[in-house]
């Protein structure tokens, strides 16, 4: 959803939001991980022709596993804050400019969430994976086709060395 600021941008004036967010349609890494809306608190504050913005988002990420591929749903929520600016003099990267003094609420949010994505996505910390060579999901107990079984972790200290 877009946000006109011009008022807030012209005033100290405050603004509250309460919205729902429908980022179902965004992929990463070939799947849709924001199953269900997004819930977004937005306080937006006027403050000397720029315009602070606090962010608290609920959101709940619908992945597969990136070692075993069992699908995994976690919730989250994180808060985050921006300083929105007309045109920016300064690029210093905590500013962000808002062309046309219209924000884009959904792309400033997804880009939040994606930020604070974590590298690897796991069922469980200790995650044993697949077995490469059978496809058995070790976490339900090892394989019968022989491959030795280790550690993903130990793994890739193994290859680093
Ligand atoms: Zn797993
Ligand atoms: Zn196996």
């Amino acid at each position: 959803m877009e946000i006109d600021l011009k008022k807030l941008f012209e005033s100290d004036a405050s603004e509250r939001l309460d919205v729902e967010l429908d980022l179902s349609g965004v992929e990463l890494g070939g799947a849709k991980p924001f199953c269900a809306p997004v819930k977004v608190e937005a306080l937006l504050r006027g403050f000397a022709g720029s315009v602070e913005l606090n962010i608290r988002a609920g959101y709940t990420v619908c992945m597969p596993c990136d070692r075993c591929a069992e699908p995994v749903t976690r919730e989250y929520t994180r808060e985050f804050s921006h300083t929105l600016v007309r045109e920016s003099r300064e690029d210093t990267g905590e500013l962000i400019t808002v062309p046309g003094e219209r924000l884009d609420l959904d792309a400033l949010v997804l880009e939040d969430i994606l930020m604070d994505m974590p590298g690897q996505f796991l069922c469980k910390e200790d995650c044993k994976g697949l077995c490469p060579s059978c496809g058995k999901n070790w976490n339900e107990g090892s394989c019968q086709c022989g491959a030795p079984q280790t550690d993903p972790r130990l793994e890739i200290l193994r290859q680093l060395l």
